[in-house]
């Protein structure tokens, strides 16, 4: 079998443009195009609602929620963090001038060993910041008990769990903070766009005017403030997609579940947290060394396959940070790479894709 047309690591949904148009109607005849229009609102409400949650602000992307987080938190020092997530985890905490310090993760579920944070815990750490990887979610419950036995804040880099629940209640109601990304590349997204989530009324209006320059009413401050708020063109784009969801994450259930059944027993999977109910937006497939990862890689990438290398290298190895061991994390990140999968990927796609894996992984 060969393959002729390009297939990447994901696809963007495009929703029909007329429907988009339609909904972007409304932004057109009010001349408002930002600054809390009707349809940030109208989209705030529909996830709200949707996924039971308290408090949310939407953003114009994923990272600045991250560093309005530590701000609105207060968090200075250092903070425990995971070294296998995207940089944006680790450069948000650099960017905020506290420190991270690097927790190895769990081998099986990627994300940072709650067992190993004690160890690291100094007179100046004051916050924990864990990646949920892939939207697997962190063994939140020891997590809390390690923090609230330290008073350490949490916040929870989401980017990847729309739509993950864990335990009857969504993922992004764990934490002090969580933060969800809404990129182009995710698996609900406004283009470019993110989300702050809260159950802390207190900590939701600190948020909210770090995110909207400091305002308190057009003239007074509250505070320092920084501009991370959605236009409505983005907003526009989630309204369109969101009735869409459900399907997507349907379609890409199955094509995982093919990925599971055609390559058992050649490859290591993540191991999805009991409890999860979960959003299968990615397929991570590890490889006994970085060798046959490259060979693999390369021979779907002459059948015009391009999976990507998530996360490499481990953040440890930044070049503006402290370099530490962390060697499950680093470990994990030479052999791991991510398999396409989208809402339009078929499954004779992914029978192409598995054969050449299986094919070359010896
Ligand atoms: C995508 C992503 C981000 C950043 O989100 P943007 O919307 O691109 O700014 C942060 N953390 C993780 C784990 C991500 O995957």
């Amino acid at each position: 079998m060969t393959n002729k047309k390009r297939i990447n690591v994901t696809k963007t949904f495009m929703p029909s443009q007329d429907e988009y148009q339609q909904i972007l109607k409304t932004s057109w005849n009010k001349n408002w195009i930002t600054n809390r229009g009707e349809l940030v609102v109208e989209l705030e409400q529909k996830i709200k609602k949707k996924y039971d949650l308290k408090e949310i602000i939407l953003t114009t992307n994923g990272t600045l929620p991250l560093q309005i987080a530590i701000k609105a938190l207060e968090i200075k020092g250092e903070i425990i963090t995971t070294p296998f997530s995207y940089v944006a985890t680790t450069s948000s905490i650099v960017w905020e001038g506290c420190t991270p310090v690097f927790v190895d993760i769990e081998p099986d579920y990627f994300t940072i060993d709650p067992t190993k944070i004690e160890k690291k815990i100094t007179s100046k750490t004051t916050a924990i910041i864990a990646t949920h990887v892939f939207g697997n979610p962190c063994d939140v419950e020891l997590i809390e008990m390690i923090a609230k036995k330290h008073k350490l804040k949490v916040i929870y880099d989401a980017a990847h769990c729309y739509g993950v629940s864990y335990k009857d209640q969504s993922l992004f109601n764990y934490g002090d903070v969580s933060t969800c990304s809404f990129h182009a590349t995710k698996i609900f997204h406004t283009g470019e766009g993110g989300a702050l989530f809260t159950k802390n009324k207190e900590i939701f209006n600190k948020l909210y005017y770090h995110h909207n320059f400091g305002h308190n009413g057009p003239n007074k401050f509250h505070g320092l403030g920084i501009n991370a708020k959605m236009s409505e063109l983005q907003a526009a784009m989630g309204l369109t997609i969101l009735p869409y969801f459900d399907n997507l994450l349907t379609k890409k259930k199955q094509l995982y579940k093919l990925y599971l059944e055609r390559l058992e027993g050649n490859l290591i999977f993540q191991r999805i947290r009991e409890g999860t109910i979960y959003n299968y937006s990615y397929f991570p497939v590890v490889f006994s060394n970085e060798s046959q990862l490259l060979k693999v890689e390369k021979s779907l990438n002459k059948e015009n396959i391009f999976p990507r290398r998530y996360f490499y290298p481990s953040l440890n190895k930044l070049p503006y940070v402290k370099e530490v061991s962390v060697p499950i994390s680093e470990s994990l990140s030479s052999r791991i790479m991510c398999l396409p999968l989208y809402f339009d990927l078929t499954k004779e796609d992914v029978f192409i894709i598995c054969d050449i894996i299986n094919k070359n992984n010896n």
